[in-house]
């Protein structure tokens, strides 16, 4: 088929600006004959989508084991059951999504009507990343098509087994006229990123994140930047420590051993209380993982040399802190759950984004000495506090700037699709998840209705005397 030999010309490196051109054209023109508006071509993509992944389950796994070595009961929960549960919410709710909503009007149009109308906005790009391959994929795309997009998806070449399979699925699953892969890494993006597209869709880090929104400002095109940062977790003495450090522990280390957006990035605790949380944090470790971390089959392995070699390096440079781990494997691409207490803030661990197994743990006189902390430095993706204390728990909403927010856990915010997903200022901006993803790939048009009658004499000239006095 066309869209076949399309992926195999990106895996020659032949995918050019002019075929970028040409692909964006192509789209466009099925978008301009409707199709891909109407309710019932919106509920076959997203029937296909979730028969696609339900059918393909195994395959994925495979895919997510050579990719990252992700153990399969992590990759049912992130990957195929989000992704799944997203589809089923979609195909329910659509109806509700797409109905026109009823508006206010005013004494001065009387008598009308007012309705918010969602319309698809066109061609969009979703580029996605690594980490959760098949997630960060899909979840976007479910709700371009939701909201009656054509879309092309540009996977990350970092997990290539991930986006191999990514492709040939689509293929012989979706409508292949209005929905693409296009395989690539720079090259092939930079060539999509040249085209005008109604919307990009990107997850990755910043530094590329202002390559797609210097590259959609020449068009005009919105975009919406789901990026990362170095996410917090303060711990209050008051609070339950052994549940806290289970979740902590849950957050850091199962999710893709530290490979994910929300993962605790450092942890903030009181002077008196780190010595007790850091003994918590071990045990649940060993409760997990056993003697031998390196060895342990739940764990996922690093994405690269790329990554295990930046990782070591900014262990290396702080490896007097040390209390907890710091083996490495640079065959296997591991290194074991890592604890470092009191590292300086000015150490590169503390600079940026870990994205892998090693938690800083900083400590402060007072709980509350640890909100200037994170105000410091740049709006989070997520923070977490763990208290007992309601007064902080108020404190910490009220005062602390960042994506999302979850009190007493790690993570499992994401999973909650009445919640908008996203980030603020570094970490991001626009959301999606559930009916948001919908809204994020709508366009909300106001559409007023007048009737033929109930002019006003005041608006119209001659603007006398008269008509000014009934105003
Ligand atoms: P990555 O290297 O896979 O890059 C992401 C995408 O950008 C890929 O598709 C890649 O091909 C493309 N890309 C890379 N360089 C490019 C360039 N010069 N021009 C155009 N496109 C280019 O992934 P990454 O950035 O290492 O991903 C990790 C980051 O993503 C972390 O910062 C993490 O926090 C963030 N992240 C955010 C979310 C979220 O939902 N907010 C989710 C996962 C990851």
């Amino acid at each position: 088929s066309a869209s076949l030999s399309l992926a195999m010309e990106e895996k020659r490196g032949t995918f050019n600006r002019e075929k970028a051109n040409k692909l964006v054209k192509d789209l466009k023109k099925v978008f301009n004959t409707g199709k891909t508006k109407t309710y019932e071509w919106r509920m076959s993509q997203l029937t296909s989508m979730l028969k696609m992944i339900e059918e393909n389950e195994t395959d994925i796994y495979r895919a997510l084991y050579k990719d990252l070595a992700k153990p399969e009961s992590e990759a049912f929960i992130s990957e195929v059951n989000m992704t799944t549960g997203s589809c089923k919410l979609a195909l329910k709710e659509l109806d509700q999504w797409m109905k026109p909503q009823k508006a206010k009007t005013t004494v001065t149009t009387y008598p009308s009507s007012a309705q918010i109308v969602s319309e698809p906005l066109g061609v969009v790009l979703v580029i996605s990343t690594w980490n959760y391959p098949f997630l960060l994929s899909l979840d976007p795309v479910i709700g371009a098509l939701a909201a009656g997009n054509a879309v092309v998806l540009k996977p990350s070449e970092i997990a290539p087994a991930s986006a191999s399979l990514l492709s040939k699925l689509f293929q012989e699953y979706l409508d292949s006229s209005a929905v693409k892969v296009v395989e690539g890494a720079v090259d092939e993006t930079t060539a999509l990123l040249e085209q005008k597209w109604d919307k990009i869709f990107y997850t990755g880090n910043g530094r590329v994140g202002r390559i797609i929104m210097a590259a959609a400002a020449k068009h005009l095109t919105p975009v919406i930047l789901e990026l990362g940062g170095k996410c917090p977790v303060v711990v209050d003495s008051n609070t339950n420590l052994q549940v806290s450090a289970k979740r902590i522990v849950a957050g850091k280390w199962t999710c893709n051993n530290g490979q994910t957006c929300v993962a605790p990035d450092y942890v903030i605790t009181t002077k008196a209380f780190a010595p007790k949380l850091i003994d918590a944090l071990k045990n649940e470790l060993l409760e997990f993982f056993g003697e031998n971390p390196m060895k342990s089959k739940d764990m996922s392995r690093l994405v690269n040399l790329y990554h295990f070699k930046r990782l070591t390096s900014l262990m290396d440079e702080v490896s007097d802190k040390i209390v907890v781990g710091g083996q490495s494997d640079e065959e296997e691409l591991k290194i074991s759950p890592t604890i470092l207490l009191d590292v300086p803030e000015i150490s590169q661990i503390m600079q940026e984004e870990i994205f892998g197994p090693l938690l800083p743990i900083l400590t402060v006189d007072n709980v509350k000495d640890s909100f200037d902390m994170i105000n410091s430095r740049s709006k989070p993706l997520a923070a977490y506090i763990f208290t007992s204390d309601e007064e902080l728990k108020k404190d910490f909403v009220r005062d602390i700037s960042a994506g999302g927010m979850l009190i007493n856990d790690t993570v499992l915010h994401l999973t909650v699709d009445s919640l908008p997903f996203g980030g603020v200022g570094e970490s991001g901006m626009g959301s999606y998840h559930g009916k948001f993803s919908f809204d994020s790939f709508s366009h909300k048009k106001g559409v007023l209705h007048r009737a033929f009658t109930g002019d006003s004499p005041t608006r119209f000239p001659p603007y006398t005397p008269a008509k000014l006095r009934l105003l």
